[in-house]
């Protein structure tokens, strides 16, 4: 299929934040044009991070400075997909979350029970506050068993100087500590993002499309979900690497800049 054909059937973009859209804060090329022309031509555009450690709103905001939120935007999260995933199968049950204050609140705000004593569910996000308590709490109450959840598995967050440690690098100590993995995964590349996301938009299906510069998460969760994906190589992924990848992508760009020339 033509790349042009591709890009007419789209109509809705997930688009990844850090390599697909700037990477450390910077907007890549003249992203803010490509944004407005996509928009221009009828498409939706969705944020949809795996950073469980800002909120929405957070997130809003930081587009937003950046220039780059429109009205009919949206931002999903994992964390926001998390809680999604909450009141649909564990609806009124007192929660652990290790999570940033904000997220707390963001969870508190949207029902979620928070328990700190006697919880039934272990959810672990991204909590760039953690400490030795929180460490020691969540490894106890795994040991009780209890359904554990992950927001996404990420194993490090881009970040300069060099990467920092993300929720999959927790899952990895806990796993060591306590004996656990997660039950549930909800983020990219798992299904219980995209369930939040036919929610979100009362569609799926390969009109919509997810953007991204991460084989394993950004390009898995389009091939594993039924959506469509197009790879960049503005971050992660270069195009040796990719070559040598099981995961593939509907098609690929140097950024998602170039794809002005095919509207
Ligand atoms: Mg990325």
């Amino acid at each position: 299929m033509e790349i042009a054909e591709y890009v007419k059937k789209w109509k809705i973009f997930l688009l990844d934040l850090d390599g697909t859209v700037y990477i450390d804060g910077a907007l890549i090329g003249d992203m803010k044009r490509t944004l407005e022309t996509l928009r221009k031509h009828g498409k939706r555009l969705i944020y949809l991070t795996n950073n469980s450690s800002r909120t929405k709103e957070d997130y809003v905001r930081r587009l937003t400075g950046l220039g780059i939120y429109g009205e009919e935007d949206d931002v999903y999260t994992s964390g926001d997909a998390t809680i999604a995933y909450l009141k649909r199968h564990c609806a009124g049950r007192r929660v652990y979350l290790t999570g940033t204050e904000k997220v707390r609140e963001s969870f508190l705000k949207q029902g979620i029970r928070l328990e700190e004593e006697d919880p039934e569910v272990v959810v672990l996000s991204y909590d760039t506050e953690i400490d030795y308590e929180k460490i020691s709490k969540t490894a106890r109450f795994l040991r009780r068993g209890l359904p554990y959840i992950a927001t996404h598995p990420d194993v490090n967050c881009p970040a300069k100087p060099a990467p920092v440690p993300d929720v999959g690098s927790f899952i990895r100590m806990f796993e060591a500590s306590a004996g656990r993995v997660p039950d549930v995964i909800v983020g990219k590349p798992y299904r219980y993002m995209a369930e939040g996301i036919r929610e979100l938009t009362g569609t799926h299906g390969d009109e919509v499309v997810m953007v991204g510069d991460r084989l394993y998460t950004d390009i898995a969760f389009g091939a594993n979900n039924g959506f469509s994906s197009l790879l960049v190589f503005s971050g992660e992924t270069t195009e040796e690497l990719y070559r040598q990848s099981a995961v593939r992508a509907d098609l690929t760009l140097q950024t998602l800049n170039d794809i002005v020339k095919y509207l």
